[in-house]
């Protein structure tokens, strides 16, 4: 079989990956891009609710997880959410702002894979679906890629292989593989943007509230999301619950201020002396949804008129709206879940370049690495920023 030779070989047709091949065709690289999946793109096609969040325009450092908070910097300032934008616009895609900066497609996914494709097409990028690669092994001059559709051989290697999440669409530990066979260390992952499971009584004490939906703030240590929160079947999801899972660990408690901006205990008491007739599960289902309120009185706060609560009674109630302890059990894991939490240790890759510190020629971009972005458009931002940072350096 002829081997394929080019300057850059890119592993995994995601965002990352078709990012880093159209552009490093810009530069007059010859590209080819490889991907076992029968489709690129999969996970941008399901992502935002087909709708794909594609940046964040308040993106900021801040708004990811890693070992090393730094990493992230450099190629975040230099592919910014506006850069996005002007390649949205130039394809004349349509989009909205849902809320707190995340841009969405206007009418599907489709649009973004079709804009990656178009510039990979327009760069001469060649992109190959259904083929595996079987070993990866250096040469004099750079790298050699036994596949199941032949052997490549290129200058720049990228692994863009994405994390553990969704399985089903994909998603393999091969980028983890790659990083180890090379000397890199790759810190412990595990399941992130993903609805937390209740068991035991907790999950007893929520029977029957599945569907109820209401705005929290929910807080693990340090970190506090304000959002909607949705009890589920099986536990809790919705966005508050989803960004506050990056943080939790097993075991950590968790804290739901079920009255977000409300002082509960000025409320409370502002209701017993205006309306002490009326029952506490009445008052409260005026600002929360009326089937929790109900479950709240019948096992935490009491079930009676407001005027029998004493202060004792009515500040623990408080404290309970204000502060809901909740004990998750785990989460659902990466079946579900939207990234995957640590990866490539960024310790030996090149802020700038995302090149290898340890075998030149070796880059790393997107999921795989140990960046993970927050709820809201960030992971496709830093999938896009890390691989416009390797592109300028392949
Ligand atoms: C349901 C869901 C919704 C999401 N919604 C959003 C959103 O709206 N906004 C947002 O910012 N982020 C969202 N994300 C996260 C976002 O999709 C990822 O962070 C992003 O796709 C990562 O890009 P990547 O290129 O690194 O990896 P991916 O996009 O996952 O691409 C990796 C590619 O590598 C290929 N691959 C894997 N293993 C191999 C192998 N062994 N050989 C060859 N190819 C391989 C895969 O088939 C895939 O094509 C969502 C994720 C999920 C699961």
């Amino acid at each position: 079989m002829a081997v394929i030779d080019c300057d850059v070989l890119v592993i995994g047709a995601g965002a990352a990956g078709l990012f880093a091949a159209f552009s490093a065709g810009q530069r007059g690289r010859r590209v080819q891009v490889i991907d076992h999946a029968n489709k690129v793109g999969k996970k941008i096609l399901m992502s935002g609710g087909g709708r794909c969040n594609f940046t964040n325009t308040g993106t900021s450092p801040a708004n990811y997880l890693s070992a090393n908070p730094h990493f992230c910097k450099s190629a975040l300032a230099r592919y910014t959410p506006s850069d996005f934008i002007a390649l949205v616009n130039k394809h004349k895609i349509a989009f909205h702002e849902k809320e707190l900066g995340q841009l969405f497609c206007d009418s599907s996914s489709k649009a973004i894979v079709r804009l990656l494709m178009d510039e990979c097409a327009a760069a001469g990028v060649q992109v190959r679906t259904d083929t595996t690669v079987e070993a990866i092994e250096t040469i004099a001059d750079g790298w050699q890629l036994r596949t199941s559709g032949g052997v490549f051989t290129a200058r720049s290697l990228v692994v863009a292989t994405g994390g553990l999440s969704v399985p089903t669409m994909g998603a393999t530990g091969f980028g983890y593989q790659v990083a180890r066979q090379f000397g890199h260390a790759v810190l412990p992952t595990r399941a992130g943007l993903v609805p937390l499971t209740l068991s035991g009584k907790p999950l007893q004490q929520f029977d029957g509230l599945s569907g109820v939906a209401l705005e929290v703030q929910a807080s693990c240590g340090k970190a506090s999301f304000r959002n909607q929160m949705l009890i589920t079947h099986r536990g809790v999801s919705g966005p508050a619950i989803l960004q506050i899972s990056n943080y939790w660990q097993p075991g950590q408690p968790l804290h739901l201020d079920l009255l977000p901006g409300i002082d509960a205990l000025a409320w409370l008491e502002h209701n017993r002396r205006e309306r002490g007739a009326s029952e506490l599960r009445t008052v409260l289902a005026e600002v929360l949804p009326k089937r929790l309120a109900q479950r709240l009185c019948e096992l935490w706060l009491g079930d009676k008129p407001m005027r029998q609560f004493d202060p004792r009674q009515l500040a623990t109630a408080a404290r309970l709206l204000n502060d809901f302890p909740l004990t998750a059990s785990g989460t659902e894991g990466y079946r579900t879940a939207e990234v995957t939490l640590g990866g490539v240790d960024t310790n030996k890759i090149s802020s700038t370049t995302m090149e290898s510190r340890l075998q030149p020629g070796l880059f790393f971009i997107g999921e795989v690495l140990d960046v993970t972005g927050w709820l809201g458009g960030y992971n496709f931002q830093w999938a896009w920023a890390s691989a416009h940072a390797a592109a300028q350096a392949v």
